[in-house]
């Protein structure tokens, strides 16, 4: 009996151990787990809440490389290119996916060549995947490559450009909301993916804008002079305006400046950290509006409205700033036709009239950038923006290599030598101003 016993509390003894042993275990692999799962959960909190692998079973094992990654104005676009085996191709583009399947779609320029596959959505730089037409949800960015047998291939992309920071996009205010849309290449079960995603967001961050205005001139330089009127104080009056208007439509406005810059302002601190272009460049602002007063010595002037635009770009906002201002401000398409693109549209790059190589002291300058320094340096690569310091008469644009520019127009309201044109201005700015918000107003559906 005692020794039953005693048998029985041995064995108690065993059993009590062995379970004890067997909780250790169970804890480490739980709190193992729950380590694991945090790492990932800190991972996908910064980046993206659906997971890659949701929609991973439509993705090919290969990755497309993207050489250019670049968001301009409203627009996000891509360049790249694959190895693959597919003579066939039908169609090629680049879309963003949910993790319900659903897709929005852009279409590519594309080249395939002894099995290498390129692509681009960069033939016009302001349109491609419109960033301000995403629901709130978690995109993937892919290449999408349509054969002519109807077979579908999917490709996550992997980035080979210098930009590696993740970048955060704040969508134009409409009824006082704005999403935030964080877009970044990560890494996630070995596969390398372009994510977005999308949040709403209570407020715009206080240094973060909608719209920039920018009043040609100032300072030491006046602009063109006709009379007593100077250009300088008649794009400020309109510019003021002009805020007004885009800020009554619930638009965040930002101006680069509001007449009480000092007579030292000139064509050197425009780069400076209070500078118009750095202004822009760090505005967050998704389009920048420079309004000025033209000026020409020949007889043939007759006046009317020029809008310029950077090469390489859809020109429907620039011909709608052109034909409401006509219409609304019953003025007239600028006759000039050097640089016209469409009735009140001019694209002027410095290829023309210009030596690049020499043209104001730079080195190594390409022919198909912006002639107007306000629409080419706030583009940062997407308009070959270069102005680098090296220059002795101009400071140094430190955003000129990056991906994210400001969409630039620059409109010449009228001839300041030509005198119904400067009547109007000065009688009937309101009516011009009108008619930029209009434009605005209609082109990025604000309201
Ligand atoms: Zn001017």
């Amino acid at each position: 009996m005692s020794n039953k016993k005693k048998h029985k509390g041995i064995k108690k003894k065993y059993q009590a151990r062995n379970r004890f042993v067997l909780l250790v275990l169970i804890l480490v692999i739980a709190l193992t787990y729950i380590i694991i799962q945090k790492r990932e959960g800190e991972i996908y909190a910064t980046t993206t809440s659906a997971s890659l692998g949701e929609i991973i079973d439509v993705i090919e094992k290969k990755n497309a490389e993207v050489n250019r990654y670049i968001v301009y104005g409203t627009h996000l676009n891509l360049e790249g290119s694959i190895d693959i085996t597919n003579p066939e191709i039908k169609n090629v583009q680049i879309v963003a996916k949910k993790a319900s399947g659903e897709e929005v779609a852009v279409d590519t320029t594309y080249e395939y060549e002894s099995g290498e596959l390129s692509f681009s959505t960069l033939s016009k730089i302001n349109t491609g995947l419109d960033l301000e037409s995403l629901d709130i949800d978690n995109y993937y960015i892919l290449l999408k490559v349509t054969s002519d047998n109807g077979q579908i291939n999917y490709y996550s992309l992997s980035n080979a450009t210098e930009y590696t920071e993740p970048i955060d996009y704040y969508t134009l205010t409409r009824n006082n909301s704005n999403n935030k849309i964080n877009i970044s290449f990560l890494t996630q079960n070995g596969v390398s993916a372009l994510a977005l995603n999308i949040n709403k967001v209570s407020k715009l961050p206080d240094d973060v804008y909608d719209v920039v205005i920018d009043p040609g001139h100032g300072g030491n330089d006046t602009g063109a002079i006709s009379g007593r009127y100077e250009e300088d104080e008649i794009v400020l009056e309109n510019s003021l305006d002009l805020k007004k208007k885009l800020e009554n439509l619930g638009l965040k406005v930002l101006i680069t400046r509001d007449g009480t810059e000092t007579d030292e302002y000139d064509t050197y601190n425009i780069y400076d950290e209070d500078g118009r272009v750095t202004m822009a460049n760090e505005s967050g602002a998704k389009i920048l509006v420079s309004l000025h007063m033209n000026s020409n010595e020949s007889d043939f002037v007759e006046g009317g409205v020029e809008v310029y635009a950077a090469p390489n770009m859809d020109f429907s906002l620039a011909k709608s700033f052109a034909d409401n201002i006509v219409d609304k401000a019953n003025t007239t398409y600028s006759k000039m036709e050097e640089f016209k693109e469409e009735d009140g549209v001019y694209v002027r790059t410095i290829e023309v009239n210009h030596n690049s190589s020499t043209f104001r002291g730079y080195n190594g300058i390409y022919d198909e950038v912006p002639y107007l320094f306000i629409i080419r340096e706030i583009g940062g690569i997407a308009t070959g923006a270069y102005v680098n310091g090296s220059n002795s008469s101009y400071g140094e644009n430190i955003y000129r290599n990056s991906n994210v520019g400001v969409e630039g127009y620059l409109i010449e309201l009228g001839y300041m030598n030509v005198n119904s044109d400067l009547r109007n201005v000065l009688n009937n700015g309101d009516l011009y101003m009108q008619a930029i918000t209009d434009s605005i107003n209609s082109y990025y559906r604000i309201k």
